[in-house]
């Protein structure tokens, strides 16, 4: 019965379940997933779309229809910036192996951070669209640098008063990052595990409920 629940609890609801995944094929040189996220290319979502007179629609080969450069420009603009630490989590979520680990997220050890150990969200399985979708919500969630390093070292059982020496910054910025990690981690959750009803995700992201 426990592995019945460990395995239900690792199926979140956009998967449909253990036998409900697709794995995209690319077709040619068009991109199976976007480039900016998660989701399938237009191609890979539509198929190649022609008008009446057989002349083709903008749909896009590299990008989903929330990225499509020329239909929605903004968000494309805005989620460019984020291609560069966006493909490179996903690397390190594949180097790491952190699909093996079964929690939402894991500290792995850094010699380039302050407090030796950097933080990576676990994707829900090995699934592409799982390890992107895992990859987006860390690098569009704000939680690395000074919130992942104050976590890392309140882990470590540093007091705020030491963090803030170790870091070169104030005890009150101390308190304000940690005290900003879990709805930043509540918000990163929605895209990591999926989308969850409206009303949930009001109700985790309400900051009321975030206690350390
Ligand atoms: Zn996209």
């Amino acid at each position: 019965m426990r592995l019945i629940d460990t395995l239900s609890r690792k199926q979140p609801e956009h998967t449909g379940g253990p036998t409900g995944r697709v794995y995209l094929k690319a077709k040619g040189r068009y991109a199976d997933y976007c480039d900016l996220c998660w989701r399938p290319s237009e191609v890979t979502a539509k198929g190649d779309q022609r008008d009446e007179d057989n002349r083709k629609l903008s749909t896009s080969r590299r990008f989903c229809s929330e990225h499509n450069p020329q239909t929605s420009a903004s968000n494309y603009r805005r989620d460019l910036k984020f291609k560069a630490d966006f493909w490179a989590e996903m690397e390190n979520i594949r180097k790491l192996g952190l699909a093996r680990y079964d929690t939402k997220f894991k500290f792995i050890p850094d010699e380039t951070t302050p407090s030796g150990w950097e933080l990576h969200l676990v994707p829900v399985s090995a699934h592409p669209e799982d390890v992107r979708r895992a990859a987006y919500a860390l690098v569009h969630s704000k939680l690395r640098g000074t919130p992942a390093q104050c976590l890392a070292m309140k882990m470590q059982g540093l007091s705020p008063q030491e963090t803030a020496v170790r870091l070169g910054i104030t005890d009150r910025t101390v308190r304000l990052a940690l005290s900003g990690v879990m709805p930043k981690l509540k918000q990163a959750e929605v895209i990591r595990w999926g989308e969850a009803p409206r009303s949930r995700i009001a109700s985790r992201m309400a900051p009321q409920t975030c206690v350390l």
